[in-house]
Parts: structure tokens; C-alpha cells; sequence
């Protein structure tokens, strides 16, 4: 019997002390319940996003224990499958999202979602792309708010933590403490008016401790591409941190030497954004799999 983890248990921060609320083996295969970013305080449209407690917003069902992750590994977490509640959530809020100066008062929409579409109105309907926006394990030190993506993960806003997917973490805790929150039925690059379509539901996971692939940021890799994440206060400091672990690993795995693998770098990886709205901006720098020797992390 798969277990499934509710959603009742959550925290707010991830922190160098927080106990596991859950242990799951290595290799387990297990799903987690999630309600929406809001923790369900949007229950119809009358309900504005000023009149929510924001301080319960952006939690994250956890922390999870993986057995065996010590500090220094890498814990692999692969999105198997997530099955989406039958209506989402986009508000808008005064000064929220990059055009939110014309925003004159909020307003909220509920979107039905079902037969593989979020219908957002009548006559519009839109593909979904499910997605997870919160994922992320302890910190190696401090104390950070779920909604603040940094290098343990956490509000990465990535529309490729998605299934199929596989996301690695930095362990910087005893047993990893992976907790995860916050799905999009929908979700477009740079998440720019503050919000995807924000909804509950569960996903299905599978997490897995490496020894001998170190990192020190999240990596999501895909069957096209392995993608260096980083989360800085802006986007010039997030592409260049990025950009620095990705030279790093192809100097490694190619054995290069730096100038050789910055301008291989150039030469084929994409900068990408993955959100410009959370209090630090989240890039990925896309390697693909042009060599047989960068097939993985
Ligand atoms: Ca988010
Ligand atoms: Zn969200």
C-alpha cells in the first residue's frame, strides 16, 4: 500500500531544527496532499487577497525525513504524478506581480479545471501544465520562509518541477527534511503577475540519497537537459551563479579547462527564467545532453 502523506502538518520555514513529521525510506515511492498557496483561506471569489492571513500562506506539507540522507548528499525527488483539484485560484492585488501598479483594486477568479484544461473563462480555455512551486529540504544554516527560494529550494516558482521530472537538493540536515507545497495548474515562465493558477491537490513522489554527485543548489533534470537553478535578490546575480555551476560541471564531467568550458557553455546552454516575483529571483541555465558524458548530474 503506497502511503499517503496529508496535508495537515506543514511548516512555515525551513530551518536547521525543525523535527520530521514524516520518514520515508530511500527509494520510496509516496504521495503528498497539498492545499493551494493560500492553505485554502480563498474559498470563493467574494474572498480578496487582503482579506486572507498572509502569515499561513506559501506552507509546505512536511518535513519529510528521507532514511540514510546525511549532510553533504544529494536527494533526488522525482514527480511520478500529480492529480489536480477541480478548480484553481488567479488573484490580483494592488502593487502584486511586475504590472501590479495598475492594479486598482484585487480581485479574485476561480478557474475550473478538469479534461485537461483550466477553463478560465467561456470562451478561454488553456492547456494544463501542472507544476509544484514550493519544494525543498533544510538548509545547511539560518532560517528562511517558505515562500523565499534560496539554495536549499523552497518557492522556486519552476514550471519544470513538473512530472517526469527529477529534482536534486543539497542535504543539509540529518534525513534531508523535503517538504513540498504550493501546485500551479497552469504556471508561465517568470510567474509575472505574482500567482500561477494556484490550486490543491497531491503529487506523487519518489526520492532517492546520492554520495557521489555533490551540489550546492538545486538541479532539475529532464530527458532534454539538466538545469542549474539558482535564487538570488536579482537576475543579474542568479544568471551568474547559475552560469558559474554550469561551467563547473562541464570542466568536470568534460574535463575542461575553464576558458575552454565557458565558451562551450555559451555555445550551447540557454538562460531561462524561471520567476522574477518571490523575494529572490529564480534562473535556470539549461545544459543539454550533447555529450554522452552529461547524460546526468
Ligand atoms: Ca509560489
Ligand atoms: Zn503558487
Amino acid at each position: 500500500m503506497m502511503r499517503v502523506i496529508p496535508k495537515d502538518k506543514v511548516i512555515f520555514h525551513f530551518n536547521t531544527t525543525n523535527q520530521a513529521n514524516y520518514t520515508v525510506a530511500d527509494g520510496e515511492v509516496f504521495w503528498v496532499e497539498a492545499d493551494d498557496c493560500y492553505s485554502g483561506q480563498i474559498t470563493d471569489a467574494s474572498v480578496k487577497r487582503p482579506d486572507i492571513d498572509i502569515s499561513i500562506m506559501d506552507c509546505a506539507v512536511g518535513p519529510i525525513n528521507v532514511e540514510g540522507a546525511h549532510p553533504g548528499d544529494t536527494l533526488c525527488v522525482e514527480v511520478l504524478a500529480i492529480d489536480l483539484a477541480d478548480h484553481g485560484i488567479m488573484v490580483t492585488n494592488c502593487g502584486l506581480g511586475v504590472l501590479g501598479d495598475r492594479i486598482t483594486e484585487p480581485d479574485t477568479k476561480i478557474i475550473p479545471v478538469h479534461d485537461g484544461f483550466a477553463h478560465f473563462s467561456d470562451t478561454i480555455k488553456i492547456p494544463l501544465t501542472p507544476m509544484i512551486g514550493v519544494m525543498g529540504v533544510a538548509p545547511k544554516s539560518g532560517e528562511i520562509h517558505c515562500a523565499v527560494p534560496d539554495d536549499h529550494g523552497a518557492n522556486m516558482d519552476t514550471k519544470l518541477v513538473k512530472v517526469g521530472s527529477r529534482v536534486y537538493f543539497p542535504v543539509g540536515q540529518e534525513g534531508a527534511g523535503l517538504a513540498v507545497g504550493d501546485m500551479h495548474a497552469c504556471m508561465g515562465d517568470g510567474e509575472l503577475s505574482g500567482t500561477g493558477i494556484e490550486i490543491a491537490g497531491r503529487m506523487c513522489l519518489k526520492v532517492t540519497v546520492y554520495r557521489d554527485r555533490p551540489i550546492e543548489r538545486p538541479v532539475i533534470e529532464t530527458f532534454d537537459g539538466i538545469y542549474f537553478l539558482a535564487s538570488r535578490p536579482t537576475l543579474d546575480e542568479s544568471i551568474k551563479v547559475a552560469t558559474a555551476d554550469v561551467v563547473e560541471f562541464l570542466m568536470k564531467k568534460l574535463n575542461l579547462s575553464f576558458p575552454d568550458a565557458y565558451r562551450l557553455m555559451s555555445a550551447t546552454c540557454d538562460a531561462q527564467i524561471c520567476e522574477v516575483v518571490d523575494d529572490n529571483v529564480t534562473v535556470r541555465l539549461h545544459c543539454p545532453k550533447f555529450d554522452t558524458r552529461i547524460q546526468t548530474l
